[in-house]
């Protein structure tokens, strides 16, 4: 067999974590077990696994080129990572951010742990600056919500002390746009029940390295906190990560049609999509990211034309989350934590359908 290492992406999320002895099925069974024989070499699944969560481990260490550790959601993965800042530590977070990730840094401060530095996604210098002496530097790009494109290399590049962690949650991007991890980053985070997943019916989470003793601290962490994954999760997960290409390929192509006809909209005040010309982004975006992904946001008037909007989609789900193959949308303003938001704002995901349908629903919605 060819080594994966060398296929391309798309090959790789095909191929990698099946069984490969000519008898056994090609895809990895859902191993439903708590315990095995003790002759083995897995006495308890909480402590190595089942065959379900190592055929996705190996599928997802393929797919980063990195060894990768997979948890029972986005947010065990991020807090899996966050934990390994140590007490008084200073830690740096994007002023616009996952809730969940900001929250836990929020509790930390509140708790006297850590100093936390709050720093625009794309204030480059303030980022060198801080990296200088931080024990953990934790960006996302582009971000959630606002579509922010933080300059990865740049910081990536930068001066930092040699204990310190780079984290990049790179659920927007998928490994397939970004690889923060060839870009300097010691950790890349992602919410596998988004794009990866892809299908809204499970939550995952994934911590990708190369660095031998963060796999390890992972891993000790996953087992003593008990954040590990379900065997029909990894399943799913790993079923519906390998369309992640078409998806995200269709996805993007939409909504870069969408973000376009949404700029020309006499309803909207602002567009935010990385692909976009005019986006403060577009240039980093460019070379950073090998497409614009599936997510746009708009400012409608006020809140409450963007709750109606949301109300009268036909087609478009009005939902929270995001990454499925069916496009969903709400407005972000009222939910805690997001009160940097413009209050007309509205969150789209876009998903499979054709692309003339779901505009045709948006338009509908938002020219009411
Ligand atoms: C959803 C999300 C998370 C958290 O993932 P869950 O699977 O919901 O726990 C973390 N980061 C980003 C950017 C997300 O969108």
């Amino acid at each position: 067999m060819t080594d994966p290492i060398e296929w391309n992406p798309q090959t790789r999320i095909v191929a990698s974590g099946r069984p490969r002895a000519t008898h056994e099925p090609l895809n990895a069974p859902i191993v439903v077990a708590s315990t095995f024989g003790s002759a083995g070499d897995s006495p308890y699944s909480r402590d190595i696994g089942t065959d379900t969560w190592r055929a996705f481990e190996a599928f997802a260490s393929d797919l980063e080129q990195a060894d990768t550790v997979s948890f029972a959601s986005g947010m065990a993965a991020c807090a899996a990572v966050l934990a390994m800042a140590p007490n008084e530590a200073r830690v740096a977070i994007p002023s616009d951010c996952y809730q969940g990730v900001a929250a836990l840094a929020a509790d930390a401060e509140a708790d006297g742990r850590w100093t936390v530095h709050r720093i625009d996604t794309d204030d480059t210098a303030r980022w060198v600056e801080v990296a200088a002496t931080a024990d953990l530097v934790w960006l996302e790009s582009p971000s959630n919500p606002l579509l922010v494109i933080g300059d990865l290399a740049t910081i990536g590049a930068a001066p930092r002390p040699a204990s310190s962690l780079l984290v990049v949650d790179n659920t927007f991007a998928t490994p397939l746009n970004q690889r923060p991890l060839d870009l300097g980053a010691d950790v890349s985070v992602q919410s596998a029940t988004k794009l990866l997943g892809g299908h809204s019916d499970l939550l995952s989470g994934l911590v990708a390295t190369r660095r031998p003793d963060l796999g390890e601290r992972l891993r000790r962490h996953r087992r003593l906190h008990g954040a590990t994954p379900g065997a029909l999760e990894s399943y799913l997960a790993l079923r519906g990560a390998r369309t992640l290409s078409l998806r995200l390929e269709q996805s993007q192509r939409s909504a870069a049609v969408i973000a376009e006809r949404l700029a020309q909209h006499a309803a909207v005040s602002i567009v935010r999509y990385p692909g976009l010309a005019d986006h403060p982004g577009h240039e980093i975006a460019a070379a950073q990211l090998d497409g614009y992904g599936s997510m746009i946001c708009f400012d409608l008037a006020d809140g409450a034309a963007a709750e109606a909007a949301c109300a009268s989609t036909k087609l478009i789900r009005h939902a929270t989350s995001l990454g499925g193959v069916e496009s969903t949308m709400e407005r972000r303003a009222g939910i805690p934590g997001q009160e940097h938001l413009p209050a007309g704002l509205i969150r789209m995901s876009v998903g499979i359908e054709h692309v003339e349908d779901v505009w045709a629903d948006l338009d509908a919605a938002i020219s009411r």
